[in-house]
């Protein structure tokens, strides 16, 4: 996907500070440095993107980016355009964070998930070296009662020898019961499988209009 434009839009962390429904919104989670930052930079092809959802006082707030993309074609033309809000929302499994944090944190998240209309899909990234862990499986089972799509992304992937990574992904999929094309592979250090997870995006960002 060739990306036209990626821009911060705001932070908020209740809905009244949510911005305006705009394009569909895709929402970004995962255990703290599952490597969520490395994925929106890669899919964005921005650097600095998720930069500014670590600056001092973001962190633990929701962040929205809009994006503009489009598909690439073989004659150099531009392709179909497609408009996007990434959502990304701060990492959770602070196992040893205080009780009342984790307790805000989760309010804050659940009203975003089941709240949002123009919410079109949630990634939840799991990494993919480490597999899934408890609060992995958690949030997944949580989010299947959500009209937004699933979507799960093995992060680090290049961590795991090329000839073992299928078996790595089926191995996912098993644990959070979930079935094997649901759960896409994915590696910021080797850009691999950037293309897979905007077309999952897209198609979801997509569906029903
Ligand atoms: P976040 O806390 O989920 O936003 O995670 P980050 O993107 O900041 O990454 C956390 C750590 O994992 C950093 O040390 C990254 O360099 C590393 N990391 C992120 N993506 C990859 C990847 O695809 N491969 C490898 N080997 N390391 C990664």
């Amino acid at each position: 996907m060739n990306v036209l434009s990626a821009e911060f839009v705001k932070s908020a962390s209740e809905p009244d500070g949510y911005p305006p429904p705009g394009a569909p919104e895709i929402a970004f989670c995962g255990r703290s440095n599952v490597g969520k930052s490395s994925c929106l930079n890669a899919l964005a092809k921005r650097h600095a993107l998720a930069r500014v959802s670590r600056t001092p006082g973001r962190t633990r707030l929701i962040n929205f980016f809009d994006l503009r993309v489009c598909e690439p074609t073989r004659s150099g033309n531009r392709g179909r355009e497609h408009a996007v809000r990434f959502v990304d929302l701060p990492g959770y499994g602070y196992a040893a964070g205080p009780k009342a944090e984790k307790e805000s944190w989760g309010g804050m998240i659940e009203r975003f998930l089941t709240g949002r209309e123009p919410l079109r899909a949630l990634v939840v990234l799991v990494d993919g070296d480490l597999g899934p862990q408890d609060s992995d499986g958690q949030m997944i089972d949580w989010a299947r009662s959500l009209p937004a799509r699933l979507i799960v992304v093995a992060t680090k992937l290049d961590k795991i020898a090329r000839t073992r990574r299928g078996q790595r992904l089926e191995n996912i999929a098993g644990r959070l019961k979930l079935s094997p094309e649901t759960v896409l592979g994915f590696s910021a250090k080797e850009l691999l499988g950037i293309d897979e997870l905007w077309r999952a995006v897209v198609g979801a960002a997509e569906a029903g209009e």
